[in-house]
């Protein structure tokens, strides 16, 4: 056996479960509708945000934080982030991924015990595994099976032993909202800190933007918040919000943070103008939040299936892998660009199309899409 030969029959196995990746080109170039990107607000193109970062002197910062990397923007900027979550500290990492990563490796040890959402974010999962803790999953959103996790678990915790619940806010492919009050309750009765990774909430979600948490009124009951400027900021970059003691201890434990350059300040120029543009412009979440709400309803009407989404992601439910690629190839013949998303980045058996609205769309383009999307369902038979 040659000594590849074991890669190209991983791929050829992959294909053959119609779960094989290829990157290809993105086709937005303004002649086709795009429901594939994060960028909720459209910001990564807005000309305040674009000149903030042009205005920089400085690309790359040349070191890791540690080394010579924090400039004033840095600094400048976690203030002014921790300022916006009205929380005492924040950190920035180098990208979302890292600063679940680095923030659930380094606030847990191997003796301690995290409780996380069965579909949680690929980056926390990771954190988990690196932390070497103990990892226990309640089914999604599913309050009452976290209770009795938590509770029989009880039973047995040891002395010093540190819990943690760890959940999102939206949820990235099922688009709908965690019942966070209760969860917090929970947490709370059972000594457990919270985690809550609002990456696909900020900006959107609550006053200002500042995420769900904040739209319950529950934000000081969150230890430890992370999010992403990648997102609806429009930037790129990870962050984590929380207490001054705890930002002390990923400065000098979180090896994402430690060993990774420190992020280009051009970027936290922009992302320091998406925050003001945010805070600036209150109803930008609510405007987004009206056009989902009418998608999903112009998508039911055509007899599809949403899934749970109360958010700017709707994902429309088909089940089979390769159903969802065809039905994905389909709509692209007719300019609409959306993603088949299989396992393992959702549960086996329940492939989708990711469309995630933005404020580039309007309620017109929302109905047409959603009628385009009736007829390829039929036309590949998921629909009769
Ligand atoms: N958390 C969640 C819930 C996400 O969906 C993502 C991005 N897919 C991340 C974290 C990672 O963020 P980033 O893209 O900035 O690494």
């Amino acid at each position: 056996m040659r000594s590849e030969d074991w890669i190209t029959e991983l791929l050829e196995k992959l294909a053959s479960e119609g779960l094989e990746r290829r990157l290809s080109v993105h086709p937005a170039d303004g002649a086709v509708c795009d429901f594939t990107s994060n960028d909720y607000l459209g910001l990564s193109t807005h000309p305040d945000i674009v000149a903030a970062m042009q205005a920089s002197n400085m690309v790359g910062a040349g070191a890791s934080r540690l080394v010579s990397g924090t400039r004033d923007i840095h600094e400048f900027f976690e203030q002014r982030l921790a300022q916006y979550f009205e929380k005492p500290a924040a950190l920035v990492f180098g990208a979302g991924y890292l600063a679940n990563l680095g923030l659930l490796s380094a606030w847990l040890s191997r003796n301690d015990t995290v409780f996380a959402d069965r579909l949680v974010h690929a980056s926390l999962i990771d954190g988990i595994q690196l932390s070497g803790a103990k990892h226990q999953r309640f089914r999604h959103n599913e309050v009452a099976h976290l209770a009795e996790l938590l509770a029989k678990a009880s039973t047995a915790r040891k002395p010093g032993e540190r819990w943690l619940v760890a959940v999102e806010s939206v949820y990235s492919m099922d688009g709908d909202v965690a019942p966070l009050a209760e969860i917090s309750q929970l947490a709370r009765e059972h000594d457990a800190s919270l985690l809550v990774d609002e990456a696909h909430a900020l900006g959107v979600f609550g006053p200002a933007g500042r995420g769900v948490a904040a739209e319950l009124g529950i934000a000081d009951q969150v230890a430890l918040t992370t999010g992403t400027l990648s997102k609806a900021f429009g930037s790129y970059g990870g962050l984590f919000v929380g207490s001054t003691i705890v930002r002390q201890l990923l400065v000098n434990r979180a090896r994402p943070f430690i060993y990774n350059t420190a992020l280009p300040p051009a970027m936290l120029l922009a992302a320091l103008e998406s925050l003001r543009l945010v805070e600036s412009q209150a109803d930008l979440g609510q405007r987004l939040l009206d056009l989902a709400a009418h998608f999903r309803r112009a998508l039911q009407q055509q007899g599809l299936q949403v899934g749970p989404s109360a958010s700017q992601i709707v994902p429309v439910m088909v089940g089979e892998n390769q159903l969802a690629v065809r039905l994905a190839d389909e709509l692209l013949t007719h300019d609409i660009v959306v993603k088949a998303i299989r396992p393992p980045t959702v549960p086996a058996g329940t492939a989708r199309l990711r469309f995630s609205v933005t404020l580039a769309h309007n309620e017109l383009l929302l109905s047409q899409t959603a009628l385009a999307v009736g007829q390829a369902a039929r036309s590949v038979g998921l629909l009769e």
